[in-house]
């Protein structure tokens, strides 16, 4: 029998490897912020300053608010929204009424929504009366099986609401609410006593997340994350930080939707009691401004941010004397981007490493002592993990060679919504998560990721598949065979890269695809080049072979 190699025996961790956490679920967790901090602010939007009280109120009409009209444990409540206040009321509230959350990323497509709106069952969806999100969020509501929406008002509830529009989308327009019984204002919403029936919990067992993520195929699946992952995450992270009761102001610019910011952002500040300065999306001017502002002490981002913070004019204005620690995360950190950040503000930077299926974060580089640069760190408490042999994951890899990262921990989801067969394929028989990436494992106990086994690309911070545009290059009449990967590239780590062979007859530049191809997609998933090739490798049944490319055009 093939016996998994313990690391937590082999290297020990400044902190106690076998912590526990007890079961903790979200509202608890905010309950208890909110008895100890009461007045002390936790959001600062723009200037605007909500304390933990406040955003108690405003979960609690939120909870009154979705349980007057039925919605409570069985429910899938989804957020279609940006970093506005209405996320974090929408959040715990829905968790408070018993409902499971779902996140949508606010840049969806109609067809992207509705297709997780479907899959997920999502009954309510909440989302802001701008321009450039409810006429998206009214489609879906009119082509799926939503029942209903609940629509905060972005530029009636603030002072600098045309700004605010404006940096959110960089359209100043809001959009007309229908007349339809099925559109909720969110101000009707919360238009009650806020004395909600308390949801019982089961931390362990209740879904309080379905997080849509490409996992290692690309297909958006769900991944369960309960109440005690995400919780157990927080605390995780919180437990190796020295200055962990510091009074933080963490800055909220990594998207709410994604689980990193989900876990280091959000739930970590509400645990520890601390303030979150957020911005409706990132900007680096506007960053750059609020660190000074507020006094930020924390930043968690991912690499293309502290680029554009570092590229900013602005930089020299700002005062980072109260920045102690970055978090990156998301994408390899490059070691001469993080020596030069450092060197600019003073604060130090850790790189972490985490995926939607682990609740965010799986290890880090330790806040004070020896940071590895190129290497993701040591496991945070109680995370286990684990090199499998990356031809057949039942076995251990062979000692000292790269291996399948694998992970066991309580962050770890439950499984994929509603897919078994992905489930199969996710872990090992024995509960091991597969991460799908490669890594080695040095004597300290620090991981170095190597390579990757699934298609992902991280382009910056952002994941990109390369099967969704392969699917667009499909459909130009000249496009025969296409393979995209993701090759090296400066700022943003990795880029998509398209390799394409003609049909018989027809003839096309590579400049003239990538002219056709680019305005299709998204910002982060446009290719690079597109390479037109006599012929592409094959396997031998004669499959496109992508690896055997990868390993080609890697040199
Ligand atoms: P997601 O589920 O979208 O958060 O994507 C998780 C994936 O991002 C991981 O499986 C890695 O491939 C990649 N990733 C996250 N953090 C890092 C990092 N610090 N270095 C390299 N890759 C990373």
């Amino acid at each position: 029998m093939n016996t998994p190699f313990d690391w937590s025996q082999a290297y020990r961790h400044p902190t106690d490897w076998n912590q526990s956490f007890p079961p903790l679920s979200l509202p608890a967790m905010l309950a208890e912020s909110v008895a100890r901090k009461g007045d002390a602010p936790m959001l600062d939007f723009m200037g605007r300053r909500f304390s933990y009280a406040e955003v108690a109120r405003g979960v609690a009409r939120v909870a009154r608010g979705l349980q007057q009209r039925g919605i409570g444990t069985g429910s899938r409540v989804g957020l279609f929204l940006p970093n506005v206040p209405h996320y974090v009321a929408a959040y715990y509230g829905a968790l408070a009424a018993g409902a499971t959350v779902v996140n949508f990323s606010p840049l969806y497509t109609v067809a992207e929504l509705e297709a997780q709106v479907e899959d997920s069952a999502t009954d309510t969806l909440f989302t802001v009366s701008a321009a450039a999100l409810l006429p998206t969020a009214l489609a879906v509501l009119d082509g799926s099986s939503l029942k209903r929406l609940v629509v905060g008002s972005v530029a009636g509830g603030l002072p600098a609401a045309k700004s605010v529009l404006y940096r959110l989308f960089r359209r100043r327009e809001t959009a007309p609410l229908p007349d339809d019984p099925r559109v909720i204002r969110f101000s009707a919403l919360v238009d009650n006593d806020g004395r909600a029936d308390p949801a019982t919990i089961d931390p362990e067992q209740d879904i309080a997340l379905i997080q849509y993520t490409g996992g290692t195929t690309g297909t958006p699946k769900g991944a369960m994350l309960t109440h005690q992952n995400l919780t157990a995450n927080a605390r995780q992270v919180n437990s190796i930080d020295p200055d962990r009761d510091a009074d933080d102001r963490i800055l909220g610019v990594l998207p709410f939707f994604h689980v990193f910011a989900n876990t280091a952002v959000l739930n970590r500040t509400v645990l520890n009691g601390g303030m979150i300065a957020m911005l409706p999306r990132f900007d680096a001017k506007q960053t750059l401004q609020a660190i000074t502002r507020t006094k930020a002490t924390a930043l968690p981002g991912v690499p293309t941010m502290y680029q554009a913070l570092l590229d900013h004019p602005d930089l020299a204005k700002t005062d980072f004397s109260s920045l102690r620690v970055c978090i990156s995360g998301g994408a390899p950190m490059p070691a001469e981007l993080r020596d030069k950040f450092v060197a600019a503000t003073g604060a130090s930077l850790v790189e972490g490493y985490g995926l939607t299926e682990s609740s965010g974060v799986v290890s880090t580089n330790p806040y004070e002592g020896p940071v590895k640069a190129g290497t993701i760190g040591q496991p945070i408490p109680a995370t286990h993990i684990r090199l499998l042999d990356k031809e057949d994951p039942t076995r251990d890899a062979p000692a000292g060679e790269p291996g399948e990262l694998a992970v066991k921990g309580p962050q770890i989801m439950r499984g994929y919504w509603n897919r078994p067969e992905a489930d199969k394929d996710s872990f090992t028989a024995d509960g091991w998560l597969r991460t799908g990436d490669v890594a080695t494992i040095d004597a300290d106990g620090y991981i170095r990721i190597v390579d990757r086994l699934k298609d992902m690309i991280a382009v910056g911070g952002f994941k990109v598949y390369p099967s969704e545009i392969e699917h667009k290059l499909y459909q130009h009449p000249a496009v025969k065979e296409a393979i995209v990967l993701g090759v090296p590239d400066a700022y943003r780590g990795e880029v998509p890269k398209a390799f394409v062979t003609l049909e018989d007859g027809y003839e096309a530049s590579g400049d003239a695809l990538a002219a056709w191809l680019n305005p299709q997609l998204g910002k982060h998933e446009r290719v690079s080049a597109v390479e037109v090739r006599e012929s592409l490798p094959k396997t031998m049944i004669g499959k496109l072979d992508r690896k055997a490319l990868r390993a080609e055009a890697m040199g």
